[in-house]
């Protein structure tokens, strides 16, 4: 039976005032699942005005007020960790009990750690030139974000904002992409029976447009926003002097060394292609080897790619679900064509597969020998696909590794420490992760795109979302 969801503004369930609504069916199956409303502006005007009421009158709280009210989420976000994350696999895709779970989970966790971190969220006391003068910082929300958050992690991705934001004051409106608010709208219940001031999150579900609408209207003080560097750029060329956080798409590389353990290598690269279908900006998307290794790392690849069970997300046996859409899904077509076409060699998978419900349902897929200027090695792809490139030497590999403007998170593998080092020193990404695959992940680790790059200025810790007051006290000459 498909849902008829509701919009969540200003602290109330709402069917808002526009005339239209967005029907989402399933990757999974192909139903119907639901229909939500599309807001109208009037909708989206509520919620900042809302939003404005609830971070003035946050920011009077105290630290400690506000980690009290993120802990109460925490705990009743426990309670609903196993229904929502069944909606979570049936409107995203990804397995249930080998990520949807831990995903719903961990996205909780969030309040928990902000709350701990905004009660040490200490200004400082600064010395002045003056005997009579006192100078000291304090942190103050920045005001009404607008968190417009991606379809991969449809829950986890906006509470990257809304747990440290709202701990620190702020009030924010979160826009989910339509096709996937369900979950995040059946969480937001948590919100209310938290007892977060009304209005200081709001759950507007929406296309680019509704987006849009947020990143222009006056009343919003801040952008947080993941998802693609094509739309971050947009964003940026129309917020004017919005403050923000934007974390954007992301193409590795993982590099494999002479002296590397191939097999963890392997396994390692194998998990971060094939992990929520490669629908990740942390995926293993890009894998550059080196020759004196290559043969050995194939075949030890292909043995690790054993493992890859697509199937019914619902089962307990799978571990890869289908993509989420088709736009996703013709993607992986054409970079698949496009290796092809200049001579890549596939070893395994490159199309979809048959016998499912949808037509989302994608091999897992191997490809050795991709030229450097192939789609798939140039883009983000976004699916489950491990191309492998080659480089001479360390030196060839940097070189490789650097031609791209997505470096997010890149991953060198080698047990020699030196070398470890050498690679860190000289890949251009936000993080480098050494022995282990890009897709690690910690939650609130400092995570960002890297200078010179298309992806964005991450967020690195809860500060991000403060404004920094510098308070200056003249006293008395006595
Ligand atoms: P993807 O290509 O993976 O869908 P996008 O960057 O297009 O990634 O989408 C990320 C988020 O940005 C989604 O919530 C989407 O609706 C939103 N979005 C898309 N276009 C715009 C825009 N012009 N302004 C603001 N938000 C947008």
């Amino acid at each position: 039976m498909a849902q008829d969801l509701k919009l969540f503004i200003a602290g109330e369930w709402t069917e808002g005032t526009g005339d239209d609504h967005y029907e989402v069916s399933s990757p999974v199956t192909g139903e119907h699942i639901y229909s939500v409303p599309k807001a109208s502006q009037a909708d989206i005007d509520r919620a900042v005005a809302a939003a404005r009421g609830a971070t003035e009158e946050m920011r009077h709280w105290t630290a400690f007020e506000r980690a009290e009210v993120c802990l109460r989420i925490y705990d009743l976000w426990q309670e609903r960790v196993d229904d929502v994350a069944r909606i979570l696999t049936m409107e995203q895709g990804k397995p249930f009990t080998e990520e949807s779970l831990e995903d719903i989970a961990e996205s909780g966790d969030y309040f928990q750690i902000a709350a701990e971190d905004v009660k040490r969220l200490a200004g400082e006391f600064i010395p002045t030139t003056e005997r009579t003068r006192r100078m000291f910082t304090v942190h103050r929300p920045v005001g009404v974000w607008a968190a417009i958050t991606p379809w991969n992690f449809p829950v986890m991705i906006p509470m990257e904002y809304v747990g440290p934001g709202l701990a620190t004051g702020n009030a924010l409106i979160v826009k989910p992409p339509e096709f996937t608010s369900w979950a995040l709208l059946e969480m937001g219940k948590v919100f209310e029976e938290a007892g977060v001031p009304k209005g200081a999150i709001s759950i507007i579900p929406g296309a680019g447009d509704i987006g849009e609408s947020l990143v222009t209207h006056n009343g919003i003080d801040a952008i947080g926003f993941t998802g693609s560097s094509a739309t971050g750029a947009r964003i940026v060329s129309q917020m004017g002097l919005k403050r923000s956080i934007l974390e954007m798409s992301g193409n590795g590389p993982t590099v494999v060394t002479g002296d590397a353990d191939i097999k963890k290598a392997a396994e390692a690269a194998v998990y971060g292609a094939y992990y929520n279908a490669g629908q990740v900006c942390v995926a293993t998307e890009r894998l550059i080897v080196l020759d004196e290794v290559h043969d050995e790392f194939v075949e030890a690849a292909m043995k690790a790619a054993e493992v890859v069970r697509l199937g019914d997300p619902f089962d307990d046996n799978t571990n890869m679900g289908p993509l989420n859409n088709r736009a996703t899904a013709e993607k992986m077509d054409r970079h698949v064509a496009d290796a092809v076409e200049r001579g890549a060699e596939v070893l395994l998978g490159g199309k979809r597969a048959t016998g499912h419900p949808t037509d989302l349902y994608y091999e897992f897929t191997v490809i050795d020998r991709v030229p450097e200027e192939s789609l798939v090695s140039q883009e983000e792809s976004f699916g489950p696909v491990l191309p492998i490139l080659s480089a001479r030497d360390d030196a060839d590999a940097v070189a490789v590794a650097n031609r791209t403007r997505l470096g997010l998170q890149a991953a060198v593998f080698t047990n020699d420490l030196t070398k470890a080092f050498y690679y860190a020193d000289r890949i251009r990404s936000g993080t480098v992760i050494v022995n282990d695959s890009t897709d690690t992940w910690e939650t609130f680790q400092p995570f960002g795109g890297a200078a010179g790059t298309d992806t964005g200025w991450g967020r690195q810790r809860i500060d991000d979302f403060t404004d920094l007051q510098t308070i200056v006290f003249s006293l008395r000459d006595e």
